[in-house]
């Protein structure tokens, strides 16, 4: 049956930012897109007299639109697991290929339809290749928007050691460009890799090697008495560098991403035009109502944040609050790979901490992720329900807005119109 009816007496609906009952969602498993959405008059028409082989019946779950995990990485693990260094130092492409093709099947079976993956970390284009397997139904995961290989200045996001007799020879984590020029040849190479969102760092601890930790990773603190600041963020372009970068990716309408940890790189990027801006630890009202006003996104990354920075956490989750009061366009993104894929849902904890609305978080979580990953420039369309929509729907048992822990047990997962995980069971799992 190429078609066939999700009928549900609970559903999210991102645009009115609420529940509304009764609601019936059909999908056509041919094209894999939304084809009606319609709201039952439960008093004319009981179920049972609508319901057809094949139709599924969600009532007293809580269904919402596939959640859009807006900056991870797929070729990572746990940073508890493994430090970033010797991932990418010690372990095989094969073996980092195995661990995403888990990773991807574990982020579907947590209810993330879309992953949004900032830079392959050492492996090259193979993002780009996962995500056309993914998409070839070779194996089951997220739809897949990528990065490859992330832009950065030479030396700013090269693993180092203090032994330079050898040159760098650890493997890069993105690529190094300089000047303008160069700058634009490595976008179109992106481009022409396969790239649907260009990410650049904005800044970074490029200056790690004058008060070592040892190398850039893993933040070993081994010299006696540490300057309060070992190893601070500095910017790693020119602003005539940074404009390149987005002039260059709008040419070919593609979304720019960039990786900001100060508020000078925030400023700088916002003003370069950029579509997002990850991690900002450092913000202000200005700097928001400028993001607010060039409808630039925010990925605040607490998941990561909530490991790497315990000190200013409490200052972090005020600034995200913040953020949300003054209007700014919020994304949930964990930088999910430095944690464990699986656990994507702790973003949307965090800014639930933070003080924002669940409703508003279960936005951001769907429609906001549409946005990060370009909205329209994307190509497809997803994250609320609506004909024409890919069809991505979960559904957990418990209601999200009274229950904290019930968007951690999906039960019910659909992408594409494909039916992955039923009665909490994953289905079809190749
Ligand atoms: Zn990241």
């Amino acid at each position: 049956m190429p078609q066939y009816t999700i009928h549900t007496s609970s559903a999210f609906d991102p645009k009115q930012k609420k529940f509304v009952e009764n609601l019936s969602i059909t999908v056509d498993s041919t094209t894999g897109l939304i084809v009606r959405v319609f709201v039952r008059d439960v008093e004319k028409e009981p179920l049972s007299k609508i319901m057809m082989d094949g139709d599924v019946d969600l009532r007293g779950k809580f269904l919402m639109p596939g959640f859009v995990d807006a900056h991870t990485h797929i070729f990572l693990h746990s940073y508890d697991e493994t430090p970033a260094l010797q991932q990418k130092r010690d372990e095989s492409m094969a073996e980092r290929v195995v661990r995403a093709v888990n990773h991807c099947k574990t982020a579907l079976l947590a209810g993330y339809t879309t992953y949004r993956d900032l830079g392959s970390e050492g492996m090259q284009e193979a993002d780009a290749n996962m995500r056309d397997a993914i998409a070839r139904g070779l194996t089951p995961g997220p739809r897949l928007f990528v990065a490859t290989r992330v832009l950065a200045s030479t030396g700013s996001y090269e693993p180092r050691t203090e032994n330079s007799n050898g040159g760098h020879c650890l493997p890069a984590g993105g690529e190094a460009v300089d000047g303008i020029d160069e700058i634009r040849r490595a976008v179109r190479r992106r481009i022409a890799a396969g790239a649907d969102i260009i990410k650049f760092f904005a800044d970074y601890r490029r200056r790690i090697m004058r008060s070592p930790p040892a190398q850039q990773h893993p933040y070993i603190p081994s010299v006696l008495h540490p300057p309060r600041e070992p190893n601070p963020d500095y910017m790693v372009f020119s602003d005539e560098e940074m404009k390149m970068i987005v002039s260059e990716a709008a040419l070919a309408r593609c979304p720019v991403a960039a990786h900001c940890c100060t508020l000078e790189g925030a400023l700088a990027a916002i003003d370069a035009g950029v579509h997002t801006i990850e991690h900002v630890y450092f913000a202000t009202d200005d700097m928001f109502r400028a993001m607010v006003k060039k409808n630039v996104v925010l990925v605040p990354t607490l998941a990561i944040a909530e490991k790497l920075h315990k000190a200013r956490f409490p200052t972090i989750l005020k600034q995200v609050k913040r953020a949300h009061e003054l209007g700014v366009r919020l994304a949930c993104g964990g930088d999910t790979g430095t944690f464990s894929h699986g656990d994507n849902v702790r973003e949307l904890e965090l800014m639930i901490e933070a003080g924002i609305p669940v409703v508003d978080v279960l936005e951001a979580c769907t429609v906001g992720g549409w946005d990060a990953c370009g909205g329209d420039l994307c190509g497809a369309r997803f994250g609320w329900l609506e004909e024409g929509l890919q069809a991505d729907l979960i559904a957990v048992d418990e209601d999200p807005i009274i229950s904290a822990g019930a968007l951690r047990k999906i039960g019910f997962v659909m992408k594409d119109a494909k039916i992955w995980k039923q009665d909490g069971k994953p289905l079809g799992m190749i």
